[in-house]
C-alpha cells in the first residue's frame, strides 16, 4: 500500500495533511498485519513528537470511511484495522502473531443459493475471515 495515495486521497477530502496524520498514515499504510489504534500509536509516535491517540482514532475513521482501511473482526472485538483489498476478497489472519494474507476466488454460490431457499432471503452480500495458524506460528 501506498501512504502517499492514501494522503492524497485525505487530502482531497477536505483533510489538511499534518505531521500527525502523516504518521498514522505511514504507519497502517507499511503494516501488512492487523493493527489495533493503541498499536498504530506505538508505531506512530515515534514519527511524531506530538501524536494524540484521539487523532490516531480520528485518522482510523476516516482512512475506513474512504475505504482505504477495514475493519477486522477478532475473538476480542473489532478494533483492528488493516489496508484494503482490491476487489473482492477475503483475509486470512494468524491467530498468534496477527500476519494477514488475502484471498480470492471463494466459491459460495451454492451454499448461499441453498440457505437463500431455506430462509426466503436473497443474499445480496458476504463477508468472509478466517483464522488460523501462519506457517511460522504452527512449527
Ligand atoms: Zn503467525
Ligand atoms: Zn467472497
Amino acid at each position: 500500500m501506498n501512504a502517499d495515495t492514501w494522503l492524497s486521497q485525505l487530502q482531497s477530502n477536505g483533510y489538511r495533511l499534518t505531521d500527525s496524520r502523516r504518521a498514522v498514515v505511514e504507519a497502517v499504510a507499511g503494516t501488512s498485519r492487523a493493527l489495533t489504534p493503541l498499536e498504530v500509536f506505538d508505531l506512530a509516535r515515534p514519527h511524531c513528537d506530538g501524536l494524540g491517540l484521539v487523532t490516531v482514532y480520528r485518522t482510523l475513521e476516516k482512512l475506513e470511511e474512504l475505504r482505504l482501511i477495514e475493519r477486522v473482526h477478532q475473538a476480542h472485538g473489532c478494533q483492528a484495522f488493516i489496508a484494503a483489498g482490491n476487489g473482492h476478497e477475503h483475509l486470512l489472519l494468524c491467530i498468534r502473531c496477527g500476519s494477514a494474507v488475502r484471498f480470492g476466488g471463494d466459491d459460495l454460490d451454492l451454499l448461499i443459493a441453498g440457505i437463500s431457499e431455506k430462509t426466503g432471503y436473497k443474499v445480496k452480500e458476504h463477508w468472509l475471515q478466517l483464522f488460523g495458524l501462519c506457517q511460522n506460528c504452527s512449527e
